[in-house]
């Protein structure tokens, strides 16, 4: 395969994603050191926040698997921060930053949440993935063959360690089959554009490693060779993926460069807090390779990097930085159009925010933009969402807040600054924080619904209760100041206090106030439907104004019965909902829209 000279093929990138505990860091650590150890001295280059594994690497690892002649991309270079919540950070040019994944999945355990959040992530950025179905060497009876593949360890174990194995690979094939990936073992598999490959893998004892990393490579070739080719010229793009103090630079961040190449004195724009920021590379920096570890100095310096790489850029103006914001080399073009280029890729990520609602901090500008998506399907309303730590002055805008549900902030992954947290002490203001977005979404929200229970429930204590009742027959105690009568509660709650009348047709004729309710005897405030109680009713003379066998009605104001029929219909009884809605039936009779 013959390649232009400005041209070359660059290192496709891999993100590990899957539920925590799942093995994504172990399986990370073990395909490092197995390719460590396996490599030629010196073939693994060090980079930042980055593994790269040469060809040559994974070819000796995977033996007979691989035939380096088959593949002319260079090798594979794994993000080293696993997890989805990285995963949807790292992006570039508004699509995935990787440009392939591994799915974990615990053998045993199959499908959990988080699994099916990083397929949701995959499915939307239309990332291809293998799923490394890990934790094999966890199966009863297993005979564990260190680093071999899984063929290789397969024949070695007994019919039943095999059967059991297999019983949780089908499980997790059937699984991604009820998401809508049509999935198989991966060596049955013919097109790994249309099926999923499964990989049994462990992390502790590297088999299928091997199989894991020839799929990968694969996969990359045959579907993703025409999107690795690179201008070796070309200005540098790459990804912030941290910002970080280092002693001796000040502010410095590490990034991926995806694209072109970044040299040291490069003019580089990169998205900040505010503006985007312009400066210039003071130095580019590399960890040092194993072999020098005991050296002062943790980095060393480079001239260029040319992607696929990651590296630590060191440059004044950095401390806005953001991590998961784009970097572009200004070379040949002018500033303005970079400076332009990077505000609409940020512009896109910008999140819609409302005049009222919750202040939302997040560690990077992909796990803003992730809070933001569930925040909008919750219904939440954002007012302020922004990268970087809690500060006093989010505390005070969420005090601004005109709702009392919204006086809330809600931190992803984030720290409290010490001058806020005294702020928090004091202000109206209630902090949310977790490293889940979902739980963190689903705690603000019980607070809401609790708070919401709380309001309710006063607002019922307050609110006038309709009620109808009857005036019984033979039971007037007294005739007027105040008329005293045994009455029956039709429906509704009676309570004390509370004007009563009867309808006149369709009008409310107010007879008097209720002074007093007894029941058996005794004071009570209130009667329930079905009880029988003699009243005290301070206005009317019975046998006058009204008559035993009279139906009555408590009089609810308009007000509190538009509360009852539109906040409160759940809260309250099924005989007062029946007594509230012939009381707005015979209301609306005569104004339609009253109490609405
Ligand atoms: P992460 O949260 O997905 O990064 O998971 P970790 O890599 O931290 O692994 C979680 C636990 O599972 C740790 O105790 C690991 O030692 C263990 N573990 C991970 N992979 C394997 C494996 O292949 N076999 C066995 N037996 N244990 C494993």
């Amino acid at each position: 395969m013959t390649q232009d000279t400005r041209t070359t093929l660059r290192t496709p990138i891999v993100a590990v994603l899957g539920h925590v505990d799942h093995g994504k860091t172990s399986l990370l650590d073990k395909i490092r050191g197995s390719a460590v150890s396996e490599g030629e001295a010196g073939a693994i280059t060090q980079h930042i926040g980055a593994t790269d594994i040469p060809l040559e690497t994974i070819s000796t690892m995977a033996g007979e698997l691989v035939d380096p002649d088959d593949f002319d991309l260079p090798g594979l270079l794994f993000i080293d921060t696993p997890g989805h919540h990285s995963f949807s950070t790292l992006r570039a040019r508004g699509g995935a930053l990787a440009d392939i994944a591994v799915l974990v999945v615990d053998v045993n355990d199959g499908f959990q949440p988080q699994t099916e959040e990083a397929i949701d992530i995959l499915r939307r950025t239309g990332t291809p993935f293998v799923v490394a179905a890990n934790k094999a060497d966890t199966t009863p009876g297993w005979n564990p063959q260190e680093g071999e593949p899984i063929q290789r360890s397969l024949a070695a174990q007994s019919d039943r360690a095999e059967s059991m194995l297999n019983e949780n690979l089908y499980e997790i094939i059937g699984q991604l089959s009820d998401v809508g990936f049509s999935a198989d073992l991966y060596w049955r598999v013919q097109d790994f554009q249309k099926n999923i490959g499964v990989v049994p893998v462990s992390a502790m004892t590297a088999e299928g490693i091997p199989d894991l990393l020839t799929v990968l490579m694969g996969l990359s070739q045959r579907f993703m060779r025409e999107e690795m080719a690179i201008d070796v010229h070309g200005p540098g793009e790459g990804t912030v993926l941290e910002v970080k103090d280092e002693r001796g630079f000040g502010a410095t961040v590490d990034a991926v460069i995806y694209d072109g190449v970044l040299r040291n004195g490069d003019t580089v724009v990169i998205g900040g807090q505010n503006e985007p920021i312009v400066t210039e590379v003071r130095a580019l920096l590399r960890p040092r390779p194993l072999a020098e570890i005991r050296t002062e100095k943790k980095f060393e310096k480079v001239a260029e990097v040319t992607a696929a790489a990651g590296v630590k850029i060191a440059a004044p103006d950095l401390d806005d930085a953001m991590a998961g914001a784009p970097i572009r080399v200004v070379r040949d073009r002018p500033v303005e159009d970079v400076v332009a280029e990077v505000k609409a890729e940020l512009a896109e990520i910008e999140v819609e925010t409302a005049e009222d609602g919750v202040v939302v901090k997040a560690d990077t500008l992909g796990s803003l933009e992730a809070m933001a998506d569930a925040l909008r399907e919750s219904e939440v309303p954002i007012m302020r969402a922004e990268v970087g730590d809690i500060a006093p002055r989010d505390v005070a805008i969420a005090e601004t807040a005109n709702q009392q549900e919204h006086k809330a902030i809600l931190g992803f992954n984030v720290d409290v600054l010490a001058n806020a947290k005294r702020e928090l002490e004091t202000a109206d203001v209630t902090l949310y924080s977790n490293d889940v977005i979902y739980q963190l979404i689903e705690n603000y929200e019980t607070f809401v619904e609790e708070r919401k229970r709380a309001q309710q429930e006063t607002v019922l204590d307050k609110v006038v209760r309709p009620s109808r009742f009857r005036l019984l027959l033979d039971h007037t105690f007294r005739q007027n100041n105040p008329a005293v009568v045994g009455v029956e509660v039709i429906s509704g709650t009676l309570q004390n206090n509370r004007n009563v009348g009867y309808f006149e047709g369709n009008e409310f004729e107010r007879v008097g106030s209720l002074s007093g309710i007894q029941k058996q005897g005794e004071d009570v405030d209130e009667a329930r439907a079905g009880e029988r109680v003699s009243i005290a009713i301070d206005g009317p003379t019975i046998g006058r104004d009204i008559e035993e066998g009279d139906t009555l009605w408590t009089e609810v104001p308009e007000k509190h019965a538009k509360i009852l029929e539109q906040e409160l219909r759940e809260q309250i009884t099924a005989d007062e909902r029946e007594a509230l809605a012939a009381y707005l039936d015979t209301r609306r009779k005569r104004d339609p829209f009253w109490g609405k």
